[in-house]
């Protein structure tokens, strides 16, 4: 045994209101709230969640608002997603800041996820402005579903229209959403409920402030966690940070497994200033992996995942060996693809064996060390933590989503997800080779420095790119 071993609780950062190009309020003559600050927003502002992601190590999620990214006046086509509604004209806000934006968002796949907020973030009808875009004041209060249809597919040629469609035919609603103004309607025996409509749209993770859920019938998992339908949906909490504040952090450590935070939180009035509030923001976010029982997720499939493991997955020290025991978890996590290896916590030198758990990666982040790994058989599993080198692995997985894995034999074949581009690396024994199969992501460049194997993968920047790494030998 070598000192403390935990299944930390994650925490992923969400950022609300990303994507507006004009800031200020405009609601008091009908229009958008917008973010609330008297100033354009561009591609400094995007940078700056990539600069704090980077930082980190992890993806924050930013849930966009699209609509101004409009450059075929799209919306005029679904009225009731903006405050011009057949007249929506939005020839004068375009201009080189939005190419430089995307160009951004897809060079920065890595440490942005991009996420679905809302078109204009309000209904509007002749108009008239109702609070929100996907639900008015309550269940009796709601949208016709081929009006929430209509938004769904305005977003979707929004994203297509900015080259973020990715590759064939279809363009996929992103996996994470945010409600607007977080009118969220819960009711597992209605078809029309939140989470029914966007599990239909492919959505798979929300996150809102239950506080401002209409809940009519919901069996939560726990207090912070449940099923909508096939839609789950993690509790944000509240930061108390007003939404149009520059430059703050919470006053108190994040006690959920989602920070939601505003975009301007993360900026400064100057957008030359920006990288202030991303330090201030990454001493923040640093000073919360100090609790030994805390995470920050790398992404919001590893969110969704460790909350699982978190709630569910017991961990026990006995007879000089870790026990893990996987069977709580909810079968219907599993059934929908939620539950990845779990992520246990430890000291940074220590490093982890196992005769019946798959070791996907071993990483540090600050102080810490992190490994990934899940029983053979699903359910349960030992190990043991020791000072000894760790055999040959993935010693720093980006922000890939790490999968699975499969052995044949001598080689092995890590399952990843790769997000933009992802410098990872395998170090220890040296493999006898090592390549990247499947037709998700590219091998963009390979090389071997000391006893590490460096490697650069390019994935799609939005939804990933899925591949296997095959290392035949230097793996245990
Ligand atoms: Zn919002």
């Amino acid at each position: 045994m070598s000192g403390v071993c935990t299944v930390p609780r994650p925490v992923q950062l969400v950022i609300d209101d990303v994507g507006w190009r004009e800031g200020w309020d405009a609601s008091a003559d009908g229009g958008p709230f917008r973010a609330g600050v008297d100033r354009l927003l561009g591609p400094a502002d995007y940078a700056a969640v990539a600069e704090l992601g980077a930082a980190l190590g992890i993806r924050p999620q930013c849930a966009m608002v699209l609509c101004e990214w409009d450059r075929r006046n799209t919306c005029a086509d679904y009225p009731t997603t903006t405050f011009a509604g057949r007249a929506w004209d939005n020839r004068d806000r375009l201009g080189p800041w939005l190419d430089e934006t995307v160009a951004v968002i897809r060079e920065n796949g890595a440490h942005v996820e991009f996420a679905l907020h809302g078109v204009g973030h309000e209904h509007w009808e002749n108009g008239q402005r109702t609070r929100a875009e996907w639900l008015g004041a309550g269940a009796d209060d709601r949208w016709p579903p081929d009006v929430l249809a209509g938004h769904a597919e305005c977003f979707r040629r929004l994203m297509r229209q900015n080259g973020l469609g990715g590759k064939g035919g279809e363009t996929r609603l992103p996996v994470s959403f945010v409600p607007c103004a977080f009118r969220y309607l819960w009711d597992k025996d209605d078809a029309e409920s939140t989470g029914a409509c966007m599990a239909r749209q492919g959505v798979r993770y929300a996150s809102t402030p239950y506080s401002s859920c209409t809940f009519v019938r919901a069996d939560l998992l726990a207090e912070d966690g449940g099923f909508d339908h096939d839609l789950f949906v993690l509790d944000r909490g509240n930061s108390g940070i007003s939404y149009k504040l520059y430059d703050t952090v919470p006053a108190a450590s994040t006690p959920n497994s989602i920070c939601g935070i505003h975009w301007p939180n993360l900026l400064r009035p100057d957008p030359t200033e920006n990288g202030a509030a991303v330090a201030r923001w990454a001493d923040y976010l640093a000073s919360l992996r100090d609790n030994p029982e805390v995470m920050l997720a790398r992404t919001m499939p590893e969110t969704v995942s460790q909350w699982f493991h978190w709630r569910f997955t017991t961990l026990r020290d006995r007879s000089d060996q870790w026990h893990l025991d996987l069977a709580a978890i909810p079968a219907k996590a599993w059934d929908l693809g939620l539950i990845l290896p779990l992520v246990v916590k430890h000291a940074a030198a220590a490093t982890i064996r196992s005769a019946d758990c798959d070791i996907l990666a071993s990483w540090r982040r600050g102080d810490w060390g992190f490994t990934a790994l899940l029983p053979r058989d699903g359910r349960a599993g030992t190990f043991r933590l020791g000072p000894e080198p760790a055999a040959g692995r993935l010693s720093e997985p980006g922000t890939c989503d790490l999968l699975g894995m499969a052995r044949y034999g001598s080689s092995v074949a890590l399952r990843l997800r790769v997000y933009g581009t992802q410098s990872i690396v395998w170090s220890g024994d040296r493999p006898a080779s090592l390549s990247l199969a499947g037709s998700g992501a590219r091998l963009d460049q390979m090389e071997t420095v000391g006893n590490e194997v460096r490697i650069r993968l390019v994935g799609d920047p939005v939804h990933g790119s899925e591949s296997e790494l095959v290392v035949i030998g230097g793996h245990q």
